[in-house]
């Protein structure tokens, strides 16, 4: 089963894909971490990314996605992976699209998690990120078993510049406009399913799961 999360920042798509590769075995793949995977290890195309990024530009889109397919065909698990917040744009989902059916795939399903304002400000001012690893905490919801340290690594977690609120409207609007296309995109293709973000993780896990059995 190929599964793409789609959802505005907050709504909780990192979780579900995190549990969901836990307990189903998905390969789960996050731009950020794959990013950030490859430029770690100094892959050809993580060298390239990291030019952009040094200037303070975002990485284009052939390159992320071609880091991802890479990243689909090395892991042997083509057949059952999660997209976490990719694509973005049609454009993106038509590359994606394109590049899958070349190895004779396809995406199945689409959950797009339709969230409220106040729950995306709520989670997202809470939010606190791991520098060395990417993992998420939130300062009520999940937060680490050492107050602003890292489970894993032990170091100290940070919160994102654009995690306050008055940025979070912004981000939530452009988030919008850009995704409209993408779910009439996918609606029209009969494989998105809407599931509400503003629910306990738990009981969105418990759909999902339903959905996909
Ligand atoms: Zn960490």
């Amino acid at each position: 089963m190929r599964i793409v999360l789609l959802g505005p920042p907050g709504a909780g798509k990192g979780t579900q894909a995190v549990m969901l590769s836990e307990k189903l075995g998905f390969l789960h793949l996050s731009t950020g971490d794959i990013l950030r995977e490859n430029v770690k290890r100094g892959t050809d195309i993580g060298k390239k990314a990291k030019a952009f990024m040094e200037k303070g530009e975002l990485v284009p889109d052939d390159i992320v996605i071609q880091m991802m397919l890479d990243t689909i065909k090395s892991s042997g698990k083509k057949n059952d992976f999660i997209l976490d917040g990719f694509p973005r744009t049609v454009y993106q989902a038509k590359k994606i699209d394109a590049e899958l059916k070349k190895l004779k795939l396809a995406v199945d399903i689409v959950f797009y998690f339709k969230t409220s304002i106040s729950t995306v400000i709520k989670r997202l001012t809470g939010r606190r990120l791991c520098p060395k690893c990417g993992a998420n905490y939130h300062i009520v919801n999940m937060p680490p078993k050492k107050q602003g340290i890292c489970d894993k690594c032990g170091v100290e977690l940070y919160q994102r510049k654009d995690d306050s609120e008055e940025t979070i409207e912004k981000r939530l609007e452009v988030y919008e406009n850009q995704t409209k296309e993408l779910i009439d995109y996918y609606s029209a293709q009969g494989i998105l399913k809407e599931l509400s973000g503003d629910l306990d993780a738990k009981e969105v896990y418990k759909q999902l799961a339903a959905i996909l059995a």
